[in-house]
């Protein structure tokens, strides 16, 4: 065969190829050991002379010219895949991002920080004291001894020895009274109140105070009106000479910045035992302002204050917050002179103020925890 037309030949196979293994093919088939080029060579052994060399060195030629050929075109190849690379991978800085979708705080989390930041520019400190605490702060200290009745009001949880998974309730009976519990402070709870921030508070530093303890509370209840965990923020202001007005002055102030300013408040005697006088507190009722009646422009009253009654309040009010000047007993607990210091606390559920402000009555408080985005992203 004439070798110019193996070189042709060569030349269109290489060309082909679309890759390495094409590429392989073409070099057994010329160059292999029983390629082409193999056979050709065994061909000079019937030469001689002159002929012989000059044969001999047109196929090293062609050889060599192979063997150059595929080198080239790997290369090539390679060549190609990387521009389809640098295609597919190509990044063009001028077009707009995506946008990863964005979320929000829960509304709890929403209400904690604007409810500091209210009390903030009134000169209360946040401070956050222990969510699993002794018997001692959360009820003792408080004037409640051990024992009392009062205490049966706060549905509280108490910390066992030693847990087990899968819990039966045989397994609860047996665990119940194996308490950890301190000689001097008595057994651990989960804290029901925050309350326990008060003598903790004092002991931390002298007065003046003015604190807000903004925690999770824990009681044993679960039903349309309670979860059995919640927040609560505490208040607590000693120092010297401060009466009720002061307690009236601070938690109206609160009221109408975090409700609106046509919002007011109103103290209602009633009996804590950390504090001496108490108070629950009311604040005005945002739907029907305070009047408890809602004029409906297509009826015609049905009563004889002109309005229906208002589905959201009870009579215009609605329960707030439980507040009182300080226990000269609780001042005592936490080292202070009762004839020298006074003060005030109170304390808000942080869930129920939130639905307050939104002026929702929710069927279910249980709805804020359960995660449902359909509620949480209407707020
Ligand atoms: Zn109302």
């Amino acid at each position: 065969m004439d070798l110019k037309e193996i070189e042709n030949i060569v030349k269109k196979k290489i060309e082909a190829a679309r890759d390495a293994a094409g590429l392989e093919a073409v070099r057994i088939e010329f160059l292999g050991r029983k390629g082409t080029m193999t056979g050709l060579f065994s061909e000079l052994a019937e030469m001689k002379g002159e002929e012989r060399k000059k044969a001999g060195q047109e196929l090293n030629t062609l050889k060599q010219y192979i063997m150059t050929a595929l080198q080239q075109h790997v290369k090539e190849l390679e060549g190609v895949a990387l521009g389809k690379l640098a295609e597919q991978e190509k990044l063009d800085v001028t077009l707009p991002g995506t946008r990863p979708p964005l979320g929000h705080l829960h509304i709890t989390t929403q209400a904690i920080e604007e409810i500091t930041r209210i009390f903030a520019q009134l000169g209360f400190y946040r401070m956050r004291y222990p969510e699993v605490d002794w018997d001692y702060y959360a009820f003792e200290a408080l004037n409640m001894p051990k024992g009392h009745p009062a205490r049966d009001e706060w549905e509280t949880y108490f910390v066992g020895r030693g847990t087990t998974r899968n819990v039966s309730l045989e397994h609860i009976a047996e665990q119940r009274g194996n308490y950890i519990e301190h000689p001097k402070f008595g057994k651990m709870v989960l804290t029901p109140h925050t309350s326990n921030g008060q003598v903790r508070e004092m002991e931390r530093r002298k007065p003046p105070i003015r604190m807000i303890n903004l925690a999770k509370c824990y009681r044993r209840q679960s039903d349309v009106s309670h979860v059995p965990m919640f927040h609560q923020f505490e208040g607590l202001l000693i120092d010297r000479n401060v009466a009720v007005t002061h307690l009236k002055g601070t938690l109206e102030y609160f009221a109408r910045v975090f409700f609106g300013p046509e919002r007011r408040i109103r103290l209602r005697p009633f009996h804590f035992r950390f504090t001496e006088p108490s108070f629950e507190v009311d604040v005005s009722c945002g739907v029907c302002h305070g009047t408890g009646y809602v004029h409906n422009p297509s009826q015609p009253p049905l009563t004889l204050r002109g309005g229906e009654k208002c589905r959201l309040c009870k009579s215009g009010w609605l329960e707030l917050a439980g507040a009182g000047m300080v226990h000269p007993n609780v001042l005592k607990a936490g080292g202070l002179d009762p004839k020298v210091w006074s003060g005030f606390a109170f304390g808000f559920g942080v869930e129920r103020s939130y639905m307050m402000k939104q002026g929702l009555r929710i069927d279910d408080i249980r709805v804020l925890y359960n995660n449902d985005l359909n509620f949480l992203e209407q707020f």
